[in-house]
């Protein structure tokens, strides 16, 4: 097969790099797609806007660089994704499932036949929030010395996209997929729109009873994460929240109506 950088699934391969410090990195990591048959670039809030050494470091790979929207938000970056996996050079608080990078890329060209995945990069200083960690489904740890973790982000991005390209090579065409639309698996976007009603929920049943919300709420998405929610599932589940909602708001316009009996 030919592992083209712009069609089949390899087309639907995002590589995201969020606050990207230096723009030579950037180009390094253009040309480190490049050299494996990516093109999808998606650039978060960079520091800087790319300049002379970010093409001069991409080598070549100037219509990869060229092509690069540059978004607000790791949010907006992923929306739309079937699968989002956030590379880490340590574990974090966030206890996130952790794959080694021949699995992510694996899992990756799967789920690239139903629709656009994401990799996506940290800064060269600090790496990912918590909060991005949070938007991820699972993370990415490429074994390194525990004393001496860090790769350099574009060599981060080789190893990665070096595993993809061997996925690739070794996959059977892909099947085309064809479930009945609500069976489709729910977009990143649509569970996000999920969590955030069961967060509002949780307050409207008084759910957390004055602890703190954000530890069951980041259990809770854990859960949901785990699985792969389809629209129609999205939808039931929302439904019971609408439900649970309305019967909260009937228990306190009630409560209202008939104070309690003073003692
Ligand atoms: N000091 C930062 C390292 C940032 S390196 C930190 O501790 O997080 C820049 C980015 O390269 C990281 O955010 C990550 O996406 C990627 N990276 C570097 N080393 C990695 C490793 N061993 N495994 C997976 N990703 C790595």
């Amino acid at each position: 097969m030919s592992a083209s950088a712009s069609h089949g699934p390899a087309g639907r391969i995002r590589i995201v790099l969020v606050g990207t410090q230096h723009p030579g990195n950037i180009g390094a990591a253009a040309r480190a797609m490049k050299t494996m048959g990516l093109s999808r670039l998606v650039l978060v809030a960079p520091e800087k806007p790319l300049d002379e050494a970010a093409y001069r470091r991409s080598a070549g790979a100037e219509d990869v660089l060229g092509q690069a929207p540059v978004l607000a938000t790791l949010a907006e970056a992923v929306a739309d994704c079937r699968l989002v996996l956030g590379c880490t050079a340590r574990s974090r608080r966030v206890r996130l499932e952790e794959l080694e990078p021949s699995a992510a890329a694996g899992r990756l060209l799967d789920l690239a036949a139903e629709g656009p995945v994401a990799l996506v990069f940290g800064r060269e200083r600090t790496g990912l929030t918590n909060e991005e960690l949070q938007l991820c489904h699972a993370s990415v740890h490429i074994a390194s010395d525990p004393e001496f973790s860090s790769l350099n982000l574009a060599a981060a991005v080789q190893v990665l996209a070096y595993e993809v390209r061997r996925a690739l090579l070794g996959a059977a065409p892909a099947q085309a997929p064809s479930p009945r639309s609500d069976e489709q698996p729910a977009t990143h976007e649509q569970v996000e729109g999920f969590f955030a009603q069961l967060a509002d929920t949780l307050d409207a049943i008084d759910f957390h009873k004055g602890r703190a919300p954000d530890s069951a709420m980041r259990k809770l998405r854990r859960l949901f994460l785990r699985t792969d929610l389809t629209v129609h599932e999205v939808r039931l589940l929302r439904g019971v929240l609408a439900d649970a909602q309305r019967m909260a708001r009937l228990a306190r316009e009630a409560g209202n109506a008939h104070p309690p009996l003073s003692p």
